[in-house]
């Protein structure tokens, strides 16, 4: 131990005070398992940089960046949301389908009950016409 704070505490490399590992988000390469931003800093970094067109044309080059080199990785992740019917995803096809940018959770839940109401029926069908053929 070189370090000279506490045991459960970490430095924020931004905002250079000592908190508690709860106040940074979860990362399992980081040191600890958690970010070196804390929460704070990091959502404060987000709100102020989310709208600059610069760093949004970066945050786009690195995704892209990261699908190509990734390619299982992502396809894997998309299909895991896919599957559970993660709010993201859920959001992704309210946007797409009907143009619903903040949709509320009411409709989130409402539109899960119908994916997963779609996808049994497909399901039902797909067993029965194998038991046809
Ligand atoms: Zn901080």
């Amino acid at each position: 131990m070189t370090e000279g704070w506490r045991v459960g505490h970490k430095v924020c490399s931004s905002c250079r005070k000592e908190k508690e590992l709860s106040e940074f988000s979860k990362y399992h390469k980081g040191k600890y398992g958690v970010h070196n931003q804390c929460k704070q800093c990091k959502s404060a970094c987000y709100f102020k940089t989310k709208d600059d067109p610069d760093k949004k044309e970066r945050r786009y080059l690195a995704s892209a960046k990261y699908k190509n080199r990734h390619p299982y990785t992502v396809k894997m992740r998309l299909r895991k949301t896919r599957e559970c019917l993660a709010d993201s995803y859920i959001r992704q096809i309210l946007k797409q389908s009907n143009g619903i940018i903040h949709p509320p959770q009411e409709l989130i839940e409402i539109k899960r009950q119908q994916i997963s109401l779609k996808r049994t029926l497909r399901e039902v069908k797909d067993e029965s016409s194998s038991a046809n053929a």
